[in-house]
């Protein structure tokens, strides 16, 4: 298996430095918080396999749901009919996200669901048939923002790397500072820093509102940015400006949505109602690939209700609503419900915010940024100057150090990231943060 992987398939990032230094486990199964490779090895899934696992694996109850539909039906298009699942998940997504947020755009990938946004948001301005809106054709994100791979997501990304590599294919985005405190020279507090950011970008929708057509955040915390948290507040004033300036705010709730951060979405945590919410990752609990887009009647209705048939919006994946995904999903949303994951992510959320500042000892880390079951561990060469290991290979050593312990974790950049399961018991988690000491300790002895 292992030559055949490398001779046929093309892993996802694979000649970056961190992943190169090691063969890629090759997983058969899961059960609860862990993952078991073809050798029968075990390992705590603290990525949640990329975020989105959230009941743990091979949870009877959501492997019932999706029999029961298998015995139906996997698949029918959503172009010129419906199906069932697709209609009570939609109905369900629009009970449980922020209030005005009613309609539902099925897709198949976080990327997708953001693509979607964009293109709703811009096609939204040019429907009204306004001269006043016309120019409004341009998106805000923040610095570092991550939302994708797709043209569109990379577009509005703040990766340079990324921009630079397929600059020729990208439309132009308008940054704006993030308030990632621990990098801003000559900010005191994160109150400060917030303060600056929010100023900063209410001198650019001054100059430039007229022009844009959305701003697209990740509510609460840049998740792949190295989970740069925002201050409280932050999110609110970012909303209040776009309200302000005739700016879309699109939340891309797709890292963050489902429970991550406490709250089943982020924005509930400001009372933040966005115009357009991406979700995806742990919406079907990491069982299906599933996401979707969520809109406003208003912003429905300048599609649906225009006489002319070119206002139509334009977007259908093959996939779009697929039924398997979709029950397995109403399900996923069921059991967050009736197993009350939200009140134990809180209180999970405080037992692991205890373990994380044990990994204060270590001089090498240099911050420690959490919010509910998603932390950051930024590792440094020296705390004075915050100076990082020019050597990615460090941060790929601390992976595989936890990894030959039993954890599958991930760097991103100078941050040891940890995204557990939801369900991890307090013992798991406090493993996991083990681990990452005793990781980190070995690698920069
Ligand atoms: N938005 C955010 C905030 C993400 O974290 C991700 C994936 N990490 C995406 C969008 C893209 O999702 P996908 O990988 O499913 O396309």
């Amino acid at each position: 298996l292992e030559k055949w992987d490398k001779e046929y398939v093309w892993h996802p990032f694979t000649q970056m430095k961190a992943y190169r230094q090691s063969n890629p486990l090759i997983i058969e199964r899961g059960e609860g918080s862990y993952l078991y490779d073809v050798e029968g090895n075990k390992y705590l899934d603290g990525y949640a396999s990329l975020w989105v696992n959230v009941h743990g694996h091979n949870d009877p109850e959501l492997n019932t749901a999706l029999h029961i539909q298998v015995e139906k039906l996997a698949h029918s298009t959503l172009l010129g009919s419906a199906n069932v699942p697709s209609i009570l998940l939609a109905k369900k997504l629009a009970e449980i996200t922020p209030d005005s947020l009613s309609k539902v755009f099925y897709s198949d990938t976080g990327s997708a669901a953001v693509e979607i946004a964009l293109k709703i948001a811009y096609q939204y301005w040019q429907n009204l048939d306004s001269v006043k809106y016309k120019n409004k054709s341009k998106f805000i994100s923040l610095n570092e923002a991550y939302h994708g791979d797709t043209i569109g997501a990379v577009s509005v990304g703040g990766m340079d790397l990324f921009h630079r590599i397929f600059k020729p294919l990208l439309f132009e985005r308008i940054p704006t500072p993030s308030p990632y405190t621990y990098r801003m020279e000559g900010f005191e507090t994160e109150e400060q820093a917030s303060a600056y950011c929010i100023h900063q970008l209410e001198k650019l929708l001054q100059n430039k509102g007229e022009e844009v057509a959305g701003l697209i955040i990740e509510p609460l915390v840049q998740g792949a940015a190295g989970i740069i948290t925002h201050p409280p507040g932050f999110l609110k004033q970012v909303e209040r400006l776009c309200k302000a300036y005739g700016v879309l705010l699109i939340c891309d709730e797709v890292a963050v949505g489902f429970g991550r951060t406490g709250t089943l979405f982020a924005c509930e945590q400001e009372d933040v109602v966005p115009d357009i919410m991406c979700v995806g990752k742990g919406i079907t609990g990491g069982y299906m690939p599933l996401a979707a887009t969520l809109t406003t009647e208003q912003i429905f209705n300048a599609f649906l209700a225009h006489p002319d048939e070119n206002k139509t919006f334009f977007h259908g994946h093959t996939y779009t609503g697929n039924q398997l995904a979709c029950a397995v999903a109403l399900r996923n949303i069921e059991l967050i419900e009736e197993r009350e994951l939200i009140r134990s992510v809180k209180e999970k959320a405080k037992v692991f915010k205890r373990y994380l500042l044990k990994l204060y000892e270590l001089p090498n880390v240099g911050d420690i940024r959490q919010r509910g079951l998603m932390a950051g561990i930024e590792v440094v060469k020296d705390r004075q100057t915050k100076s990082v290991f020019e050597d990615k290979k460090v941060m790929g050593d601390i992976i595989l150090a936890a990894r030959q312990k039993g954890l599958i974790i991930r760097e991103l950049g100078p941050v040891v990231t940890m995204m557990p399961i939801l369900s991890m018991t307090d013992e798991e988690l406090k493993r996991m943060v083990e681990i990452v000491y005793e990781s980190i300790k070995e690698v920069i002895a």
